[in-house]
């Protein structure tokens, strides 16, 4: 396919194997489910499901049914766990497709033992805090009895997902949901199965208190499984600084369409919210929000071009916003970075900018629209996209 605009998300696969070894040889021996919901947080599915497959995954995490069949209909084999709660129809679809789906109602446990006809693998989730999904913890010792006297489902895994477990110890909050989820774990100790809570921030904080801190709280060395998700794409959520072999995966670029050049009291874009001071120039990138770039970052967000960060001036519109270039002398190389590295390696991360919109580099990620074509670097790109194609 021609790309007639110079837009673009540049996934380095390379920066996603990196990620994913730096997982492993972290947490050697632990239940791993990398998370690809949410077109693997914009990076591409079915491309970052097939790479995680090549490199070993045993498993991946979809929100939707839906999520889970696409992987399917592109030849991923991997155990997929299916976060997103179900109805009757829903459990037949996932039996069908062999998705593994995660129970967090009896209604759900109940509707997956109807239609099951053989062995069917599920998870169990349970509530420890979030009040979103999941069984209660006075609910386990009657979850166990009726799991244990049947045949048909064979609990594959218990799980319960953190609040804030990119904050420290302090909160406390994750104290209080693992001494929860150690009660749940000792009732379903029977079966032999691995029980994971850690998310990016949960497992990142785990990591950096046993590097630094003599007096460990006590869960620290728990056996906890992991369901990474903004790790693997670079990023570290958490207020500890030493993860510096995190790389970042996906770089959003465009190239400069046209430079104006503005007088004092000219003023960019939708309603002049912003005017020149003196003589300006205005370089006008053919990127908006409907690429998924934030309208909220309008006069408060950064790019990075020829190396050095400018102003995004004016309202961001549906597809062009506008740089204040005026301090930069050069302007022959068109190349415009709104997040991620140029090829010298300076950055502006996900992270950065989604302070500067008042969001979070999840949402950064996520919104990359479907009209921005993902191009794939890096040694595995061009042997894993042969073998990502439609089965
Ligand atoms: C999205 C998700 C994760 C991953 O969270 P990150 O903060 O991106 O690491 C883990 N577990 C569940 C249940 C999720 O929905």
């Amino acid at each position: 396919m021609i790309f007639h605009r110079k837009t673009c998300a540049e996934v380095d696969l390379d920066a996603l194997e990196s990620n994913w070894n730096f997982l492993k040889k972290n947490a050697a021996g632990k239940f791993i489910c990398p998370m690809v919901k949410a077109n693997a947080y914009g990076h591409g599915d079915v491309m970052v499901a097939k790479a995680l497959e090549i490199w070993g995954a045993q498993h991946l995490g979809v929100c939707l049914i839906e999520e889970g069949l696409l992987l399917r209909r592109f030849g991923i084999k991997t155990d997929i766990l299916v976060f997103r709660g179900f109805d009757r129809e829903g459990a037949e679809v996932m039996i069908e497709n062999k998705l593994t789906p995660v129970v967090s109602t009896w209604e759900q446990y109940q509707a997956l033992e109807s239609v099951a006809q053989s062995e069917q693998r599920f998870h169990l989730k349970f509530d420890t805090g979030m009040n979103r999904l999941g069984f209660d913890a006075s609910e386990a010792l009657a979850l166990v009895e009726k799991i244990k006297n049947q045949k048909k489902l064979k609990l594959a895994g218990v799980l319960t997902h953190l609040v804030a477990g990119e904050n420290s110890v302090d909160s406390g909050m994750t104290d209080l949901q693992f001494e929860s989820f150690e009660k749940i774990r000792n009732i379903f100790q029977l079966f032999k199965i691995p029980f994971h809570v850690l998310n990016s921030g949960g497992f990142l904080t785990q990591l950096s208190l046993k590097t630094k801190t003599k007096d460990l709280p006590t869960w620290v060395e728990k056996e906890w499984g992991l369901r990474p998700g903004l790790m693997l794409y670079g990023y570290n959520p958490t207020v500890a600084e030493e993860f510096s072999e995190l790389k970042i995966v996906m770089t959003l670029k465009s190239q400069v369409a046209v430079v104006r050049k503005l007088r004092p009291e000219d003023g960019v874009s939708y309603n002049h919210t912003w005017k020149a001071k003196k003589n300006s120039q205005i370089a006008v990138v053919p990127i908006g929000y409907a690429d998924g770039y934030r309208r909220s970052l309008s006069n408060r967000g950064l790019a990075l071009y020829q190396g050095q960060r400018v102003p995004i001036v004016g309202n961001v519109c549906m597809d062009y916003l506008m740089l204040d270039v005026s301090e930069i002398s050069d302007l022959a190389d068109p190349e415009v970075i709104l997040f991620g590295h140029n090829d010298k390696n300076q950055f502006l991360s996900a992270m950065e900018l989604a302070k500067m919109g008042q969001t979070i580099a999840w949402e950064i990620l996520t919104s990359v629209s479907e009209r921005v074509p993902r191009i794939y670097k890096g040694t595995w790109a061009k042997k894993i996209e042969s073998e990502s194609r439609l089965k």
